[in-house]
């Protein structure tokens, strides 16, 4: 059985590149019928938080990416991390290195000097002559000879030398485990057969793979994704704009929209660019995904994001754009239904964040008309349109988007004016602004008391700008 995994280090929120990682990790488990572990690699006792791990979690929880075994944490597991530090040193797999910080860092410039990369020396790794009460560290004994071969999913094959790799510390002097060892005795105990991870991790792989060979574990797979670029070909980060991913949800995307867009940065499957979560599962292939790093565009973001404001149904939607109402402070207790303002709007906007910016005069009264849109329509000549559109709305016994539409036809077809001069001050008097969907729709939506009290609203307005002109 398939088991994988996504190992964050709490040191921060759940960022769009963890995120994609996570998402290909948790899609080939859920193809291949797998488990998917959610791990928290959190023994940076000082860099790790709670609000951090939090953080991570709402992330993956926003996202829909759902865990089968976990969240494990690595702080709890120490006791297992020592018994495997002993069994490599029993083993002979590891050695007690009393080298002095000063004395490495030696070694280190001695190497450099010759033109080599920095490195260990071995100095340690055959001597027995412990001194007495002295700190020392513990180093895994890599193999001298030969080369570790990585076949890696997305990256091919990759070959390197033993002789570049100089024997890692597995533990600290104070007894704690390093990253590589954590990272290999617990994918070795969750049985994780593919590790889907970030390709800043790719210089680690080898070292892994012979501290596995060592303990007689399985090898796992390996699929090293490329990294996300920001549109300047750097890597992405916090100068490009958003990168942790309940950003993009307080900028009012779907959930939906980020998973479909970050799938596709970075994974094809040819020229298809929607993927409703079970496609993805069914079309996911850690085999098709790029080698090249793939640049993050905001544009298409927003395109996917309209593409599923538009088509998910309104009631789901309506529920996102709750969460933004309420963030705006915006209370929709009273007024239409959510789902149906998700019906009219969402051919509008880019997000919803948008969205709820302007579709607050549903819910509540607007304090004042938007200055550019009432100096245009709120005039002298709008008066007579308004009072006879007023009165035919306020005549009506059914309250619906035919008869509000037959009401405002019939007051331009009585004054002999264009449906515009009767439309736009109605627009803006119902509205407070110069946009909105369709006015039917949207009267529609609105009470008719409400519409009759901000006509008189309207009237109001301009009889003061001529009191003043
Ligand atoms: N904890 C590591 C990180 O956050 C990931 C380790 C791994 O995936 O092997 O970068």
């Amino acid at each position: 059985m398939t088991t994988t995994r996504f190992a964050p280090s709490p040191t921060g929120y759940l960022h769009v590149g963890g995120a994609r990682t996570a998402l290909y990790s948790w899609l080939y488990a859920k193809k291949t019928g797998g488990d998917f572990v959610l791990r928290i690699e959190d023994t940076d006792l000082e860099r790790s938080t709670q609000a951090s791990v939090d953080a991570i979690m709402d992330g993956m929880n926003w996202l829909n990416l759902d865990w089968d075994q976990g969240p494990i944490f690595q702080t709890d597991r120490f006791d297992r991390y020592k018994e495997v530090i002993a069994q490599l040193l029993e083993s002979g797999h590891a050695y007690r290195c009393y080298c002095t910080p000063e004395e490495v860092e030696a070694m280190r410039e001695e190497a450099m000097a010759k033109g080599e990369n920095p490195r260990y020396n071995g100095m340690w790794r055959d001597r027995t002559d412990y001194p007495a009460d002295k700190p020392f560290v513990i180093r895994f004994k890599n193999p001298l000879d030969g080369s570790v071969v990585i076949e890696d999913i997305v990256k091919g094959r990759i070959e390197i030398g033993n002789s570049e790799l100089d024997d890692l510390i597995i533990a600290r002097s104070d007894g704690s485990p390093t990253y590589n060892l954590t990272v290999v005795v617990d994918d070795w105990d969750m049985g994780i057969t593919h590790v889907v991870r970030g390709d800043d991790h790719v210089n680690n792989t080898p070292r892994q793979i012979n501290i596995l060979a060592a303990l007689g574990a399985p090898l796992p797979h390996y699929a090293h994704i490329p990294m996300i670029l920001g549109d300047d070909g750097k890597r992405l980060s916090k100068r490009h704009g958003a990168v942790s991913v309940m950003q993009y949800r307080d900028d009012g995307y779907l959930p939906e929209a980020l998973l479909n867009y970050l799938v596709r940065l970075g994974w094809s499957h040819g020229d298809q660019e929607i993927f409703s979560r079970e496609e993805m599962i069914e079309l996911f292939d850690l085999t098709g995904c790029n080698r090249a790093p793939s640049a993050f565009n905001t544009d298409k973001l927003v395109w996917v994001n309209q593409h599923y404001m538009k088509t998910l149904d309104a009631e789901y939607v309506a529920e996102h754009l709750a969460w933004h109402m309420a963030d705006q402070g915006i209370n929709i207790d009273q007024g239409p239904a959510l789902a149906d303002v998700v019906k009219v709007q969402a051919e509008r906007v880019k997000t919803l964040k948008e969205m709820a910016q302007i579709s607050r005069y549903f819910y509540e009264e607007y304090s004042e008309f938007d200055a550019k849109a009432a100096k245009k329509h709120l005039r002298g000549v709008a008066k007579e349109p308004l009072t006879l559109v007023q009165s035919k709305l306020a005549a009506l016994t059914q309250w619906n988007a035919e008869n509000i539409h037959a009401a405002i036809n019939g007051t331009a077809e009585e004054l002999q004016v264009g449906m515009g001069k009767v439309g736009m001050p109605l627009r803006v008097a119902a509205t407070g602004a110069g946009n909105s969907p369709s006015l039917d729709v949207t009267l529609e939506l609105l009470e008719q008391a409400q519409v009759v009290a901000r006509i008189d609203k309207a009237l109001a307005f301009i009889a003061e700008r001529e009191a003043n002109a």
